[in-house]
């Protein structure tokens, strides 16, 4: 692997840099990039702290807004979001590459928390990746879901309803948890998606840049 962009300390998108470890693969020197509480979470805390130790991992710091360049022309800039303030802070990434242009954006509380327009990040790039953590209200029984927020995909189709066709093609849902029907092949929530012109990722979708 050349790198690992982080987003956020929430479980799903850092505990993996624990297979970089001694106790597994014993990499070398991977350039993993962080926002600043991001990166200094990793730095004072185990077992991360000793992923920096041993060398297998190097941070390479991030700023909002700050593009950073890879090589084959390849952009990626951070844009930081609203989402629970936990152990970092939480940011998307725009990734522009020599023909297309991304933006990557796992979590965010809701559309209406953060002080750009959802819409028109989307009329700027080829493809939208976008936070479909649950398909509706009402979906984690026993769960306050005010207190874990993400934008419903009922609430994203709706927002987005006024976007021409070609836009709406452009919304890709990624970031399902295990109870969004959208994982469910052949499901009325898939239907639906596809029906109102979006797109949900599937394992192994790869986007050329
Ligand atoms: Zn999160
Ligand atoms: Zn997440």
């Amino acid at each position: 692997m050349d790198g690992v962009f982080l987003t956020h300390a929430h479980i799903g998108h850092y505990t993996g840099l624990m297979h970089f470890g001694r106790e597994a693969v014993g990499a070398k020197d991977i350039p993993v990039y962080a926002m600043p509480i991001m990166a200094a979470y990793l730095s004072n805390n185990g077992p991360w702290d000793q992923l920096l130790r041993l060398q297998n991992i190097q941070l390479m710091p991030l700023a909002d807004g700050v593009p950073v360049e890879l090589n084959g022309g390849l952009t990626v800039t951070p844009i930081q979001v609203p989402h629970r303030q936990e152990y970092s802070e939480t940011v998307g990434f725009r990734i522009d590459g020599p023909n297309k242009s991304a933006v990557f954006i796992p979590d965010i509380d809701k559309w209406g928390d953060w002080s750009t327009d959802i819409r028109d990040v989307i009329r700027e790039v080829d493809y939208a990746l976008l936070d479909a953590t649950f398909f509706a209200d009402g979906e984690l029984p026993g769960r306050d879901m005010s207190a874990i927020k993400h934008p419903f995909v009922a609430e994203s189709m709706a927002l987005f309803d006024e976007l021409s066709d070609a836009e709406r093609a452009r919304v890709i849902f990624i970031h399902m948890n295990h109870t969004n029907p959208l994982l469910i092949d052949g499901s009325p929530a898939q239907s639906e998606v596809e029906k109102r012109g979006f797109r949900f990722a599937k394992e192994g979708l790869r986007l050329p840049l």
